[in-house]
């Protein structure tokens, strides 16, 4: 039997290590991927540290994963091998369930599907999805670029068209990291009056590269001040792990405007008065599902929102984790597998 390259988790909180194992075969309904390039996400730590409910391990995590269909197991429609193809967090749907049949399926109720937690993901040679976690990758963008859209990507540009912001209206992108520097590019693409916010005056000119036309220093100004003298913000997408952070801005929305929450973070606590008065809401977004990712891949090959990457091979995948988790990286890792 034919073996390949992967890099699992034996155990909870065990290390990653790089294994041979037996390349494996769709089953009904599910395709093989040959893996290209495979983004190290700080929520491939759910795995790494077994922080989801019945993960079963060994475990291969890994879920921004671009590659090529390689096989195809009975009764899958629309797909052929040789396509290019990118599968993200969202890990399939089933269907036919409630939220599914309301066109929700992101809420899927059947089972939790989540590539790498749930199922073995892209750190690895290959990796087995179902057909209905699978998205389009243009011709334009190569493995590397297009990795880090599949989970980053899709989560700030997904969050931000679904805002309710219109073109012009002034949208602010919390934190600069490797989710807001997607965020603020996103975000100036769509049109918006585009406000990076992050720690320092040394991040302006990173801000200004990727777009934003005002840049807020929050250490040295009240950032919630300087949002209302650009008269208010419809949008703050917040991206930073830091609930003070997150609460701080409140009160530089503009009146109807929403804090919308993609970082994971301690629980907030949120003064309702203002938020009463002035129409504002406080809301989370989830990434989105294959046809978000397929549009996310698009979007940005045709506006030209590109992550900015360190690159690692496969079999050094336990440095390039610990490189993401260190918070230093400029700004997503990814690993290559050379295929
Ligand atoms: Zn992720
Ligand atoms: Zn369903």
């Amino acid at each position: 039997m034919a073996t390949m390259r992967a890099v699992q988790v034996a155990r909870p909180g065990g290390p990653l290590e790089l294994v041979e194992r037996n390349i494996p075969e769709p089953a009904a309904g599910a395709v093989r991927v040959k893996v290209q390039a495979c983004g190290v996400c700080h929520s491939d730590s759910v795995t790494k540290e077994g922080l989801f409910p019945n993960i079963t391990y060994p475990r291969v995590p890994g879920h921004e994963i671009i590659g090529i269909l390689d096989a195809l197991g009975p009764d899958v429609r629309g797909w052929s091998t040789g396509q290019r193809v990118g599968v993200g967090w969202h890990g399939g749907n089933c269907g036919y369930c409630d939220a599914c049949r309301r066109g929700d399926a992101f809420a899927c109720e059947t089972e939790t599907l989540v590539t790498g937690v749930t199922s073995d993901g892209g750190y690895a040679d290959y990796m087995i999805a179902p057909a209905t976690a699978l998205a389009r990758v243009p011709a334009d963008l190569d493995a590397v670029e297009a990795a880090p859209l599949m989970c980053a990507g899709i989560t700030t540009f997904n969050a931000l068209r679904n805002s309710g912001a219109r073109p012009s209206e002034v949208v602010a992108v919390l934190g600069l990291g490797g989710l807001g520097h997607l965020g603020v590019q996103f975000a100036a693409k769509l049109g918006f009056k585009t406000v990076a916010i992050a720690r320092g005056q040394d991040k302006e000119p990173l801000a200004r590269q990727l777009g934003a036309h005002h840049y807020i220093d929050s250490r040295a100004h009240d950032a919630a001040a300087a949002l209302r003298e650009l008269g208010g913000a419809k949008v703050v997408l917040a991206t930073v792990t830091s609930g003070s952070a997150m609460t701080a801005v409140l009160g530089g929305l503009a009146p109807g405007g929403t804090l919308m929450i993609i970082g994971v973070t301690e629980p907030l606590t949120i003064d309702p008065v203002p938020l009463i008065l002035g129409r504002k809401s406080v809301s989370g977004w989830y990434s989105g599902t294959s046809i978000d990712s397929q549009e996310t891949l698009a979007f940005s090959a045709l506006s030209g929102v590109r992550p900015m990457t360190e690159t690692f091979p496969l079999e050094r995948a336990a440095d390039a984790y610990d490189r993401m988790m260190s918070g230093e990286a400029r700004f997503r890792v990814v690993l290559t597998t050379g295929n």
